[in-house]
């Protein structure tokens, strides 16, 4: 299907139009692709514009002077503008297991949508997706994306939104759906369930029902994507400027118990107690809207702090009780060490700030970050936040006390 009059040209980034403009002008096919079609058919900001084209890398490179190819098994194509904008450039690709007689259709109302088939799969059989995709059709890139929402292509040139997979039915429904089976599409990479997630919670969109029981079903699968991956959709989500939502949504469908049971359990075992999480992860979102991305160290603390305050309460030694607390989770993620030592200075000085008891923090290199954690932690418990939480430089060093000098008895 292909819609015209969706989408309004200006709002495209000049920079993408010159791309697309070009590959075209040389007789390739070029459109706008993924998140940025998707981003401007909500009446979003697009965060960047990706171009998929038929031309191949190498001929990509030929065609732009400031262009360099990347990616060692599947090659793309960064074309690089002032001020470190990159737009990025990717042949049409096929899933190599697709073939075409494979692909089916699917009547939905008035619109057709195609989804890869797949006929014999069997419960215990490994859909891991482990190759690379080969070079393919424009329907055929479309099929191998994640979410409808996603495969959605924008001809620039002809104002067209080019729709196989529904995508422009879904965006005006407000709805995350996969393409093709979502079991079968998650057991395929099981990322694309945090992805889910990250795009119900930061687009606010409903969530297909079939999708929603794959999510629940397949929850498992997560525990095998590769720990970086996921330890990166987690920062996702707390960038997201809807961790709230997101982290509710995880815990909700159990991901959460799969994904980070030490936070799990403690949210289950408090039941309808456990506001302060929830109520931390909104001041969150709260920083983010305002234009104050807290770091990464700052955003794991936040998220992991109730519960590690409560392991390491009445321990004598509460950093290496932190470190104890965060030592599974770390190995499971392969945290960063840099990351996981500041977590646990920014949640062990906690208590301190908590008490007023300031001091000598004030000149340590980590009071800025750590007052940002009290001033989300002050949310979280519904105290009153003090002026110099996300703004140090207006932390007034109270006055030394005066030291109360003895008068000498008068002599008697
Ligand atoms: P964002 O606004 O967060 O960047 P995005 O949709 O652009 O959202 P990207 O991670 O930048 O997400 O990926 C670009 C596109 O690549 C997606 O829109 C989707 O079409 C496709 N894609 C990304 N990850 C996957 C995946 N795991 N499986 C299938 N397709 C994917
Ligand atoms: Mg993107």
């Amino acid at each position: 299907m292909r819609y015209s009059g969706l989408i309004a040209k200006e709002r495209v980034d000049a920079d993408a139009a010159k791309v697309v403009k070009r590959l075209v002008r040389s007789g390739h096919l070029a459109y706008l692709v993924g998140g940025g079609v998707r981003d401007l058919l909500l009446g979003q900001k697009p965060k960047d514009f990706d171009i998929a084209t038929s031309a191949r890398p190498h001929e990509v490179r030929a065609l732009f002077r400031n262009c360099r190819v990347i990616g060692r098994r599947f090659r793309l194509a960064h074309v690089l503008f002032s001020g470190g904008k990159i737009i990025e450039v990717a042949t049409f690709r096929r899933d190599p297991r697709d073939d075409d007689p494979a692909i089916d259709h699917v009547e939905d109302g008035d619109t057709m949508r195609l989804v890869p088939q797949r006929r014999h799969v069997d419960e215990q059989q490994d859909l891991l997706i482990r190759h690379d995709n080969a070079f393919g059709e424009p329907h055929e890139d479309a099929l191998r994306r994640d979410f409808t929402i996603n495969g959605l292509f924008y001809d620039l040139e002809r104002d067209e939104v080019i729709d196989y997979v529904g995508g422009v039915l879904d965006v005006r429904a407000h709805t995350v759906r996969t393409i093709g089976d979502p079991a079968i599409r998650f057991r395929e990479d099981p990322i694309r369930i945090l992805r889910a997630v990250k795009f119900c919670a930061r687009l606010d969109l409903g969530i297909d029902p079939e999708m929603y029981d794959a999510m629940i079903d397949q929850r498992q699968t997560v525990s095998r994507a590769s720990p970086p991956r996921t330890f990166e959709e987690i920062l996702r989500l707390l960038r997201s400027g809807a961790s709230h939502r997101a982290f509710y949504l995880l815990w909700d469908t159990g991901l959460l118990s799969v994904m980070l049971p030490e936070l799990a359990a403690y949210l289950d075992d408090l039941g309808d107690q456990s506001d302060e999480v929830w109520r931390r992860l909104m001041a969150v979102d709260e920083r983010v809207a305002a234009g104050d991305l807290p770091n990464d160290a700052i955003l794991l603390a936040a998220l992991l702090q109730s519960p590690a305050e409560e392991y390491m309460e009445g321990e004598k030694d509460p950093a290496l009780a932190f470190d104890s607390f965060v030592e599974d989770l770390a190995q499971r993620f392969t945290v960063p060490r840099r990351i996981r030592e500041r977590m646990r200075i920014l949640v062990s000085v906690q208590k301190r700030l908590r008490d007023g008891k300031v001091g000598n923090l004030a000149r340590r290199e980590f009071f800025a970050d750590s007052a940002l954690l009290h001033g989300l932690d002050c949310h979280a418990r519904g105290l009153t936040v003090p002026e110099w939480a996300y703004d140090v430089s207006r932390y007034v060093e109270p006055p030394p006390a005066k030291k109360i000098k003895r008068e000498k008895p008068a002599p008697t």
